[in-house]
């Protein structure tokens, strides 16, 4: 029996790939693509919004969060909490839309135990210099933070081999044309259940 359930898309890739632009650049070409909004303990950036880009919370009230079960996943990633909010999601791909997560890799490996069905892209960096020279240029980072977040791309890139497909991310355009083949060709897949 076909099943209506939207597609639940995970992206992941080292912090400073792009995702976030990949993410908003693939929205604006496709509004159909739903995306969900992580919380975190991390400070906003300068321009960043609650509600849009995170919800910020403080370590307290996140805590709260996974102690009422109110997270689909959730990692800490260079001292602070990230986590999913699970009733958007499921809500979602419930209602036949497919929906997006930009998490970090531990994060991924759990959706992946609770959602064997999704689909698991992993971005990469044309090289590790790019990757540093695209954290540094941002400027919002201290260099002590950007050498730990070089260290975990590092690993995160190790675990590449985990995800259904690799996108690298050397022009935006390509990028996010390879993601939307790959959502296209998953619900092609679908069709036939
Ligand atoms: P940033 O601080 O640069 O916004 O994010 C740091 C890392 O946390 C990135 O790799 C980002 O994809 C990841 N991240 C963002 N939201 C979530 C989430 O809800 N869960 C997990 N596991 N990782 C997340």
């Amino acid at each position: 029996m076909k099943d209506d359930k939207g597609l639940l898309i995970v992206l992941s890739g080292p912090a400073g790939v792009g995702k976030g632009t990949v993410c908003s650049a693939l929205r604006q070409k496709d509004s159909s693509i739903e995306y969900s909004v992580s919380a975190t303990t991390r400070k906003p950036r300068e321009g960043e919004i609650d509600g849009v880009n995170y919800f910020f919370k403080t370590h307290e009230a996140f805590e709260e969060m996974i102690k009422q079960d109110k997270l689909l996943e959730h990692a800490k990633y260079v001292d602070n909490y990230y986590g999913t909010p699970i009733d958007y999601v499921l809500d979602t791909i419930e209602e036949g839309r497919d929906v997006i997560l930009e998490i970090e890799v531990q994060g991924a490996k759990k959706v992946r135990e609770k959602h064997p069905e999704g689909i698991f892209i992993f971005l990469i960096p044309p090289s590790l210099a790019e990757l540093r020279d695209r954290i540094t240029k941002r400027g919002t980072e201290t260099a002590d933070i950007i050498n730990k977040r070089m260290d975990i791309a590092k690993e995160e890139i190790e675990m590449m081999d985990y995800y259904d497909y690799v996108v690298q991310n050397d022009e935006v355009d390509k990028a996010v044309e390879r993601v939307q083949s790959i959502v296209t060709a998953e619900h092609c897949r679908k069709e036939r259940l």
